[in-house]
């Protein structure tokens, strides 16, 4: 998963990855530790252009994750889709003794440092992955959660539990597609 500069001829190329999972080993790792759980294909669009020595990528990704429910704690499926951009720059190769203060500094910049003509892509395309990952997932807007009495999954069973005024502020939140925040 890496592209040499030279590859990018006309300062142009527009390239095209599926990818599977075991391209990305951290995910298998981050999935078995309770992590998002990422489906078997993952697709990359990338369209690199190159300006002297550095090289920025307009992107986009698509793949499909397995989460768990905020609220009713089930497992469910969620397809994403994000944009994204990266921009590749040389890493000075004879600067030994400064080399972690630059790569510290590229990157807050959100900039990747590349050696010998070559962009490496695979951790900059599994951090786009993971950033992708919704951070509080709901299976669906109108998940009724659990019962905070019985515990029983609302979206399957009614239980006879008294709600009290407070729950039902919660079931106005209910309606509010958090998604998007
Ligand atoms: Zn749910
Ligand atoms: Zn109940």
């Amino acid at each position: 998963m890496q592209l040499e500069l030279k590859d990018i001829k006309g300062g142009e190329l527009e390239q095209e990855y599926s990818c599977s999972l075991d391209e990305f080993p951290d995910l298998a790792v981050i999935a078995k530790e309770g992590g998002p759980k990422f489906g078997e294909s993952l697709s990359f669009q990338l369209r690199f252009q190159r300006t002297g020595q550095f090289v920025e990528v307009d992107a986009s990704l698509e793949a499909v994750v397995e989460l768990q429910c905020g609220r009713c704690l089930q497992g469910f499926k969620r397809p994403l889709a994000e944009s994204f951009s990266l921009t590749f720059v040389p890493q000075p190769e004879d600067d030994e003794s400064g080399e972690e203060d630059v790569e510290l500094e590229t990157n807050e910049l959100g900039l990747i440092p590349y050696r010998d003509e070559i962009l490496k892509l695979q951790e900059p395309l599994q951090e786009q992955l993971l950033m992708a990952v919704p951070i509080s997932p709901i299976c669906k807007a109108s998940c009724r959660g659990l019962c905070p009495s019985c515990g029983v999954n609302l979206n399957i069973e009614k239980c006879d539990c008294v709600r009290k005024p407070f729950n039902n502020k919660f079931n106005i939140l209910a309606d509010i597609d958090f998604k998007k925040t």
